[in-house]
């Protein structure tokens, strides 16, 4: 018989765990360092878990290596994960966008299901016990707790990244890979809200607004998203925001974010609208300029923006003013500060060098037996169940102790 210790009872050790318990000639042990296993699972999508997303491909994942991710995004696939999750009794929905979650709506039923599993497949749980080292120790591994001290055959790090604090996310994956050679990359916070300077932000908190979000350096464009922006207290959050934190968190300083709220209307098109609305309603208050197109806050906070007065009658507006008021609707500016950090990222951007590992198995090119997946790699997704997927996909292979 085989000991496999697993670290970390997160989404990709589970599927590594579960994977590798197939084999009865496998004893395995799941070192989880808090009280309970998959308490950023149950964290995940709002508290709904987006646990996969049906359009995956390889384009959504980003790395120093990121074509490392491909080989394991085609052998377990997003109906893989569908598959295996039906298969254990969980029912699903796939909602706008390809995004998969369970139709109890609650990430809960996601983490039933595989405790569950865990518990007919065997798997030993060792809850509250963080692995504090790790050493190569003969054919095998040792592992060092704070009770004591284990020998496995195989081991399978999956210590997750450093996002998430306080779920859970620290630095323990790539602190125990070190000492067996396994370098990391610079890390930066993924999937994050993005801090702006000025007031503007504040002035809209809690509003909501579909647009095209993108991130400038001088002339150069960092990064563009579409979809959901949500204006919070200090900066933007949401969807859009998100697909451009990977772009603001390693290469944003000094950087600026543009906003087109209109983005299915070319600046002809909608200086058009605009000067008609003011042929048609030129007593209004200039703050309705924008009333029945937009967000009613946001609508007033462009005019404000504009420097025109809230109480001048429309009909007071300059062609230019329209003009005006036209452009910054499509590009409303805001000067980046920086990201919210670690502690409110989703997911860790860099990791542990894929070029460590072999992309086929997981398992370490220079330290047989030793094994790798999830987050701890230098592999992080797009919004969407991306990054859940990817976990799956990297634990299953891991799981499968280089077979
Ligand atoms: C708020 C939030 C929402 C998210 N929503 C989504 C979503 O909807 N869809 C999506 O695809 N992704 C989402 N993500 C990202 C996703 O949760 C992670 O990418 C994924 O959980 C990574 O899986 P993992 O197994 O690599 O790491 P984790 O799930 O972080 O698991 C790692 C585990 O290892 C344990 N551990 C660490 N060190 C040790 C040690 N020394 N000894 C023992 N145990 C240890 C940790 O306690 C943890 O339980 C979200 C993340 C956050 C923070």
């Amino acid at each position: 018989m085989k000991t496999v210790a697993i670290i970390g009872g997160g989404a990709s050790g589970i599927m590594a765990a579960l994977t590798a318990a197939k084999d009865k000639e496998n004893r395995i042990i799941l070192f989880e360092r808090q009280q309970r296993i998959g308490r950023k699972l149950v964290a995940t999508g709002n508290g709904r878990c987006n646990l996969t997303n049906v359009g995956a491909e390889l384009k959504n994942y980003h790395s120093e290596q990121p074509e490392f991710a491909e080989f394991a995004l085609s052998k377990f696939t997003p109906q893989d994960t569908l598959d295996f999750f039906h298969d254990l009794g969980l029912l699903t929905v796939t909602e706008y966008g390809g995004r998969v979650y369970p139709l109890s709506n609650s990430a809960n039923s996601v983490l039933d299901v595989l405790r569950l599993a865990l518990e007919k497949s065997g798997v030993e749980l060792r809850c509250s016990c963080p692995v504090r080292e790790l050493m190569k120790s003969g054919k095998g591994y040792q592992l060092t707790t704070d009770e004591d001290k284990v020998y496995a055959d195989y081991v399978i790090v999956a210590c997750g990244g450093a996002a998430g604090e306080k779920l859970g996310g620290v630095n323990d994956g790539y602190e125990l890979l070190k000492p067996l050679g396994h370098k990391r990359t610079k890390l930066f916070p993924c999937l994050v809200q993005l801090i702006c300077e000025g007031d503007y932000p504040k002035a809209l908190k809690g509003v909501r607004a579909d647009g095209k979000v993108t991130l400038m350096l001088g002339d150069e464009v960092l990064a563009i998203s579409r979809g959901e922006i949500q204006f919070t207290e200090t900066g933007i959050s949401g969807p859009a925001a998100f697909d451009i934190s990977r772009a603001a968190s390693s290469q944003g300083e000094g950087a600026t974010i543009y906003m087109d709220f209109l983005q299915d209307y070319a600046c002809a098109s909608l200086e058009a609208l605009l000067l008609k609305r003011q042929e048609n309603h030129g007593d209004l208050e200039a703050s309705e300029l924008f009333t029945g197109m937009l967000h009613n806050r946001l609508g007033r906070m462009i005019v404000k923006y504009c420097g025109f007065g809230a109480t001048q009658p429309l009909s007071s507006l300059s062609r230019e003013d329209i003009a005006k008021a036209c452009r910054i609707s499509k590009a409303f500016p805001l000067r980046l500060k920086g990201t919210e950090g670690f502690a409110n990222a989703q997911v860790t951007g860099g990791g542990v060098k894929t070029t460590g590992f072999n992309p086929e198995t997981m398992e370490s090119w220079f330290m047989p037996g030793l094994f790798s997946c999830g987050e701890v790699l230098d592999i992080d997704g797009d919004c969407g169940g991306y990054n859940l997927q990817w976990a799956w996909a990297s634990g299953y292979l891991a799981g499968r102790l280089g077979k």
